[in-house]
């Protein structure tokens, strides 16, 4: 990413100018832009609508402190990030414009963080994502990312109803009906709505896009989730596990690569109808899937969800159609290309270090001979699998000593990603099992939370 140059910005502000009225005829009269942050925090900056122009071309401003905001939004002073001075500027993606409650006047955009000078900041998670893509697609790939959210409702008189069950759908049909009508509102196509396994949790699907489109869509639909659940008087938490006997909040990520057009997870002649590169895909992964969890599932509380047997795959193994293994490869329909699922992923993790993270693994050497086992089928348990990272700490050491991950991340962004890990496990030090999931039961934080 190049320094925003004065021609750029000129181009950006009258971009914004020609958006403005169809902005007004929609309703909007401000805007919220936002950027998610080391702990996977999404925070905001709201401006009136007329100033877009100005907004698009200069950003608003963002202090760096920003990235030191933990799990519970309190800042742990260890971090070097930590401290007062300095300023970012927040600059919105007009092609991430999208409505975030067109009733009560409100647009959305996504924005990436450069220096007051314009020079891209080196910790910024969105430029990271962006750059990914550009070196995959020099690399002559192209990818394709499909979002899941899971999520519980938490408050009064909750849609009730068994795992799956339509007598929960209709429980909360004015709910999902509500929710649906928010999606379709903002233009972000949606595949599934459907109550989930726990009770009063919920899980959306959406519909595959470019990779920086994928992550944006994640934090735009979480937006919108805890904006209808208030609406109907409950909280939405996205945390991985707000109780201990229940099965957590997942947000497994789908990924499918093609090379001129041709795609790399089937129709080939290696195992499971996966080509050559298909299978050094799967490999590549499988080797870092313990450095990868750190990015994937970044709270202590998130290891509480890897248990095993509760499909959140807690194993360092891959299956064609295996629930309980991280990487799950998923055949085809009829006209389909495969896909695979990265099971382990919570609904805490930041998508855009997520999604880059995942791109600079594809764009690397797929032809490289790396041992593949063979799938694995049925549950893992029982059947002598590596089992993945345990808890936090050890994510954080895989993560550390990933020489691919150092190298395309740079220094500022790798090193801050990892204090902000370590400000989170010593935020954690000391707690009971029941005051860790109590810490982040509604995530991301009530302000309750932060002051208590
Ligand atoms: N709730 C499970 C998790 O923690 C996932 C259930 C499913 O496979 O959809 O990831
Ligand atoms: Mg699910």
């Amino acid at each position: 990413m190049t320094l925003l140059s004065a021609a750029q910005r000129q181009i950006q502000a009258e971009r914004a100018r020609e958006l403005i009225p169809g902005l007004q005829d929609r309703g909007v009269r401000q805007l919220a832009i936002t950027f998610v942050n080391h702990a996977g925090l999404p925070l905001v900056k709201a401006v009136p609508l007329a100033r877009l122009p100005r907004v698009a071309a200069e950003g608003v401003g963002f202090s760096p402190v920003a990235d030191a905001f933990g799990a519970t939004g309190a800042i742990d002073p260890a971090q070097s990030l930590a401290r007062p001075d300095g300023d970012l500027r927040l600059v919105p993606d007009l092609d991430s414009l999208a409505l975030l409650d067109g009733e009560a006047g409100w647009g959305w955009l996504a924005a990436d963080r450069h220096e007051q000078n314009g020079e891209p900041y080196a910790a910024d998670q969105r430029l990271f994502c962006r750059d990914r893509r550009r070196a995959l697609e020099a690399a002559g790939l192209e990818i394709r990312i499909g979002g899941e959210i899971e999520w519980v409702l938490l408050g009064d008189d909750l849609p009730t109803g068994g795992p799956y069950g339509a007598d929960r759908l209709l429980d909360g049909l004015d709910y999902l009906g509500a929710l649906a009508a928010a999606l379709d509102a903002a233009d972000l196509p949606w595949l599934q709505l459907h109550p989930e396994y726990g009770p009063a949790q919920f899980e959306l699907s959406l519909a595959a896009a470019g990779p920086l489109e994928a992550a944006d869509r994640l934090v735009l639909a979480r937006l919108l989730i805890q904006r209808v659940s208030r609406r109907f008087g409950w909280r939405a938490s996205f945390s991985p596990l707000v109780a201990a006997d229940r099965v957590g909040n997942g947000g497994h990520v789908h990924l499918s690569l093609r090379r001129g057009g041709e795609p790399l997870l089937s129709g080939g002649a290696g195992v499971a109808g996966l080509t050559a590169e298909g299978e050094g895909l799967v490999a590549v992964l499988l080797e870092s899937l313990p450095a990868l969890l750190a990015l994937a599932c970044p709270l202590v509380v998130s290891y509480r969800r890897l248990q095993p047997s509760h499909w959140a795959a807690p194993f360092q193994v891959w299956g064609v159609e295996n629930r309980e293994a991280a990487l799950r490869l998923i055949p085809g329909g009829p006209g389909e290309a495969a896909h695979l699922e990265l099971k382990i992923a919570d609904a805490a993790a930041n998508p855009y270090l997520l999604l880059g993270a995942l791109m600079a693994l594809a764009a690397d050497d797929l032809a490289r001979q790396r041992p593949l086992p063979a799938p694995l089928t049925g549950d893992p348990v029982g059947q002598g699998a590596p089992r993945l990272p345990s808890d936090l700490p050890a994510a954080i050491t895989a993560f550390a000593a990933h020489p691919l991950l150092t190298r395309v991340m740079g220094p500022l962004l790798h090193r801050t990603v990892i204090e902000a890990r370590e400000a989170e496990v010593r935020r954690c030090s000391g707690l009971s099992d029941g005051a860790l999931i109590a810490s982040t039961r509604l995530w991301p934080p009530s302000e309750r939370q932060v002051e208590g």
